[in-house]
């Protein structure tokens, strides 16, 4: 069978690939003249599965509010007369309440771990390169109330398999000495030993190139502006490529991996999906120190910022913005950034040399990404994973293809579309 995924983000390529070896014939068409080149490019470069908590959680709503006029809130709300930024802010106020962040954290973390015994398989299976590090992912925080919370979070994410550990400000050094300098701030760490990073947008391309090896045809430069649909199924997708050339892409089934754009171009097909892009940005700088820089990947707690070390490059992402789908480079927000990494490193980079970079999570309200079966017969969504697509990539793409091979995936307690009876 004939399968075209729609989008080369790190969703539709872990798609093409696993569809290709479980025997379909897939083609993969984008609107970028490589894969990877949206939000896939330059995220916090986390394989984050100890993080399984959405940001809808009960303490969100307080914490918007707190940061509420503040240029470098970590979460920004930027109203705009647009319906579906208000239906989807008021959905993710509804899944802050405590047993709906409960539910979505399990699903998350059921999957999460899935995901990462995939990409481990799949790494070992392929030998990708893509500047990975095995270190684990140190959680700081930085006030004693935070901290204080730490052993429920160890004992809550043992009851998901994942292992994590409490660990004082001394222990956090340890683990990961380029901290010495900074660590009179701290009120200690989580650590999860088991957690990983790596470049998105290198490992992205390199699956794309396997993939391509494997017969996968991808059609780059192809923009989708519609979808032809009638009698509850998509007979063809129109495109056009850069010249402006129309033309009409057919398969017997269609997988959607548009990321933020998903939902518009479904709309059309009454499919009401409920994604709205939520920006962030990152900063990537060369290392001139390297004994200064972590090597273990961190996430600041308190200011909600990521930093990954990605071969001779540091990679630090964070905030949140609703701001529609704009993606201009906000020097203010990229600034907190910025200061972040100079008070934690000092001397470990110039951040004159920083690549400054903007992209829209492809966010539902409780971040649990959309997989399965659509509601039209040859249609199936790959899409709105938010905060975690790299983590995710490779679970939600497997178990995709189990689904529409006919076998039950492996993660029971997810809300798969279709699975729903
Ligand atoms: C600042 C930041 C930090 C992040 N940090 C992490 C992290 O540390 N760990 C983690 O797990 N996740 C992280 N994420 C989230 C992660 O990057 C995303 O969830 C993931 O990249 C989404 O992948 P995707 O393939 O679904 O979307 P995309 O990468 O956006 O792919 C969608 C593709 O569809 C194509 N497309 C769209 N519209 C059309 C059209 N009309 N025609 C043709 N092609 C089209 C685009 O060109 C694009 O290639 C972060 C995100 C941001 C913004």
């Amino acid at each position: 069978m004939h399968v075209l995924v729609l989008g080369a983000g790190v969703t539709g390529v872990t798609t093409a690939w696993y569809l290709a070896r479980a025997g379909f014939e897939v083609s993969v068409a984008d609107r970028q003249p490589e894969a990877a080149l949206e939000t896939s490019y330059a995220n916090g470069g986390q394989i984050s599965i100890s993080h399984p908590e959405p940001w809808a959680n009960p303490a969100a709503p307080l914490n918007a509010l707190r940061w509420l006029g503040r240029e470098d809130a970590p979460l920004l709300f930027r109203p705009h007369a647009d319906p579906a930024q208000w239906a989807w802010t008021l959905a993710f106020l509804r899944e802050c309440l405590p047993h709906r962040t409960r539910r979505n954290t399990a699903a998350i973390a059921s999957l999460a771990v899935h995901s990462g015994e995939r990409l481990r398989t799949l790494r070992a299976e392929t030998g990708l390169a893509y500047d990975h590090l095995e270190h684990g992912i140190l959680h700081l925080f930085f006030t004693p109330q935070e901290f204080a919370r730490v052993p429920n979070k160890v004992a809550e994410l043992a009851t998901y398999g994942i292992q994590a550990r409490s660990c004082s400000r001394d222990e956090c050094v340890a683990i990961e000495p380029a901290l010495a300098g900074t660590a009179g701030e701290l009120a200690g760490g989580l650590y999860a030993p088991n957690d990983e990073s790596g470049d998105a947008f290198r490992f992205t391309q390199a699956l794309a190139e396997r993939a391509a090896q494997a017969g996968v045809r991808f059609h780059y430069s192809t923009t989708i502006s519609r979808i032809d649909h009638s009698g509850g199924r998509i007979n063809g997708i129109e495109v056009h490529d850069a010249e402006g050339r129309n033309g009409t892409l057919t398969a017997a089934a269609y997988v959607l991996c548009l990321g933020s754009y998903s939902r518009l171009l479904v709309a059309p097909l009454g499919e009401h999906l409920p994604i709205y892009p939520v920006k962030g940005y990152s900063v990537t700088v060369p290392l001139h120190d390297l004994a200064r820089a972590p090597s273990v990947s961190l996430t600041d707690e308190s200011r909600r910022i990521v930093c990954s070390r990605l071969g001779d490059r540091l990679r630090v992402a964070g905030t949140a913005e609703l701001n529609g789908y704009n993606t201009d480079i906000n020097l203010a927000r990229c600034q907190a950034i910025l200061d972040w990494l100079e008070a934690r490193f000092p001397g470990a980079t110039d951040t004159a040399e920083a690549h400054l970079w903007a992209g829209l999570r492809p966010a539902t309200p409780g971040n649990i990404p959309l997989i399965g079966r659509s509601r039209l017969s040859n249609l199936w969504y790959n899409t709105g994973h938010g905060t975690l697509g790299w983590t995710l990539a490779c679970g939600s793409a497997s178990c995709l293809v189990d689904l529409m091979s006919g076998y039950p995936a492996p993660v029971p307690n997810f809300p798969f579309l279709g699975n729903e009876a």
